[in-house]
């Protein structure tokens, strides 16, 4: 491990270890067989189904992950999958997604699918890559995931096996007969052939019977949002994979570090960041539950498991880290080095918040599924910015790019966080063509070189960059990407309705939440209140229902008739402090939110008598916004 500490180490690091290594795997299996050669008898995959501290858990050591996965991509291979052939993952945080998240790669390409999906958003990524097999879970009480499943098998017929987890094997003897009672009969009969994952891997050889290739390809599809009908699916390859975990272990982690990851593994932060970083370095990744932070009891019992397995880094999000504020530190955390969030922007107050209660820093990263993820973080052995999301990772050049003259922007000029790196697949970011046409500035050849990522923000002169807004249309609700077009799209549906613009209203625990503007054909009398009721029962995914819809006489438009969203979200900025003052009983209003070519959008506030400036801050600091006073409070 080195010192990352400044943009001067990363320039040192880079001169000293060019891209790629010669002495670092080139590919998912090299990387888990690496871990077994270096690392074997040490703890690598820990789960455990139950959030108590003291319930069972399950350890593999490398070995045992490097052998498993062995047998995972020898059946996979069995069931036809070979290079070019999509192996679907619905599954929840569990050892066997670990398995199957790299087997897969290695037999073939895997498309790991979020089970909070709905039937047909899974069918129609299922369809968009021509899964051969779907990996998901046998049913169990209490999950829909294996009725998701099926559902979606329906409707994309050309998936050949499902491979079922049993979940019930992780409990104690008696709970396993009562949980094999009671599951749920599946309403639907799809025509795949089903077959048990562990009885099945068991009966296979652990060392791959066929020759694994070494060359660089596309080896994951990770769907972005996927909240409408036609999910946007990014390909990653080898090498953007194994650079993510080259970083980390190249700088963060080492074999004696305990990773705690409750973030889904079908997302690119927690897979190819947190486990392939921790199969590179050999340290132990620590699943808590299926479904991670949302899991029934993590929050309450989570210092309790830091202190259980002795954990020195926490991988977490705003979100999470706003609930676990709401409870005490009640155990020994000693063991813990480090926080690690990113996915969305840290309000500051959370952030000192956290430090002061967990005696803990946070280093902030930010990185995108269409980046295979990593692409800046706070260094951790350097100076943290409060409100940065840090400097960009050895290998990867950042540019802002003015919009308009799409010359690079100065220091401290806000325009579009644009990205070079070797998780960067230039000109083939998704793999529908029409997607990837405005989606990088050229290089000097012309060729599309510097990925767009829709993110506006600045670079300081110590090459730390700030996000200050977005310029994709995206509602990003607790680290959950939200598509508006499917708001907009189920509202316009109502007959009353002409126009919708939806937008991310900011929120102190979310993030942002998904709120809309709808204007009205000519002499309707729709009220709020049945647009909601309507938007519940035509939009498919609950987290996507606007928290507020707002009729306004007109819309703001752009000359081509566009809906202008900028202009929609200054108006939810400043609905949503306004209210928030008023609640708080604080003599504060917004009196303009006004986009500023240096610090980005800008709150300006403007105070009343008896303005508390303390109260006033606190509020504030839960809000991940930029403001200042207005000029004549
Ligand atoms: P995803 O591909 O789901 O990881 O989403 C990527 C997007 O999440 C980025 O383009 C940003 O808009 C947002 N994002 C990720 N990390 C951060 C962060 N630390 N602060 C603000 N936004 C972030």
């Amino acid at each position: 491990m080195v010192a990352f500490a400044s943009v001067a180490d990363r320039a040192a690091i880079e001169a000293h270890t060019p891209w790629p290594p010669a002495d670092f795997p080139a590919t998912s299996w090299q990387m888990v067989q690496r871990a077994a050669d270096q690392f074997g008898a040490r703890r690598g995959v820990t789960f455990q189904l139950l959030s108590d501290p003291r319930a069972r858990a399950e350890t593999l050591t490398w070995s045992q992950v490097r052998d498993k996965v062995g047998q995972t991509a020898n059946l996979l291979r069995s069931l036809g999958v070979s290079e070019g052939d999509t192996v679907a993952l619905l599954l929840p945080n569990c050892t066997e997604m670990v398995l199957s998240y790299f087997a897969a790669q290695t037999a073939g390409i895997v498309c790991p699918i979020n089970p909070l999906l709905e039937p047909e958003q899974i069918a129609s990524i299922l369809r968009e890559t021509g899964a051969k097999v779907l990996v998901t879970l046998k049913s169990m009480p209490s999950s829909d995931v294996a009725q998701k499943a099926a559902l979606a098998l329906v409707l994309a017929p050309e998936v050949e096996t499902v491979l079922e987890v049993d979940l019930a094997r992780y409990l104690p003897f008696f709970k396993r007969i009562i949980a094999g009672f009671m599951r749920p009969k599946l309403d639907v009969q799809h025509q795949a052939k089903v077959v048990d994952f562990t009885r099945a891997i068991a009966a296979q050889p652990v060392d791959p019977v066929f020759e694994v290739g070494t060359h660089d390809r596309v080896a994951s599809y990770f769907h972005t949002g996927g909240t409408t009908g036609l999910p946007k699916v990014a390909q990653q390859r080898f090498s953007g994979i194994t650079y993510n975990a080259w970083v980390g272990a190249h700088v963060l982690f080492t074999e004696r570090d305990v990773m705690m990851c409750p973030l889904p593994l079908f997302h690119v932060f927690g897979s190819v960041v947190v486990l392939g970083m921790a199969t590179a370095s050999g340290a132990e990744l620590v699943l808590p539950t299926p479904a991670g932070y949302r899991g029934k009891g993590v929050f309450d019992n989570f210092w309790k498991l830091i202190a259980r397995y002795r954990a020195t880094f926490l991988i977490t999000v705003p979100t999470a880290i706003s609930a676990l504020m709401q409870r005490p530190v009640d155990a020994d955390i000693s063991s813990l080095k480090l926080a690690i969030s990113g996915s969305a922007a840290l309000p500051v107050e959370l952030y000192k918040r956290f430090e002061d209660a967990a005696g803990l820093t946070i280093c902030e990263g930010y990185g995108m599924t269409e980046a295979t993820c990593l692409v800046a973080v706070n260094p951790p052995n350097g100076p943290k910015k409060i409100g940065s999301v840090g400097i960009a990772v050895p290998h990867t050049k950042i540019r802002v790019i003015d919009p308009v003259t799409q010359f690079p922007c100065a220091v401290g000029e806000v325009g579009e966080i644009c990205v070079q790196s070797p998780g960067v697949f230039p000109g083939h970011t998704y793999t529908e063509d029409a997607r990837n046409a405005d989606l990088f500035y050229p290089g000097a050849d012309g060729q599309p070189l510097w990925l767009r990522t829709g993110d506006l923000g600045k670079l300081d002169a110590d090459g730390y960059i700030f996000i200050t807004g977005r310029s994709k249309d995206l509602i990003i609700r607790g680290g959950h990407n939200i598509d508006p077009a499917e708001i907009e799209e189920a509202l316009a549906a109502h007959p009353e309705v002409a126009f919708v613009g939806a937008v991310g209203q900011p929120d102190p625990h979310a993030g942002e939440l998904p709120c809309a503007y709808v204007e009205l054909v000519r002499d309707a009398t729709i009220t709020p209140t049945e647009l909601t009721a309507f938007a519940r029962k035509h939009i498919a995914e609950r987290a996507a229902v606007p928290r507020h819809i707002e009729v306004l006489d007109e819309l703001p438009k752009t000359a081509v008739g566009k809906i202008f969203k900028p202009a929609l979200r200054k108006l939810a900025i400043q609905r949503v402090l306004d209210e928030a003052f008023k609640h708080a009983g604080l003599a504060a209003t917004v009196a303009l939110v006004e986009e500023d070519r240096k610090r980005g959008l800008v709150t300006y506030i403007a105070r009343g008598d008896g303005f508390d400036e303390d109260a006033f801050r606190a509020l504030m600091g839960r809000y991940a916004l930029v403001w200042d006073w207005a000029p004549a409070s």
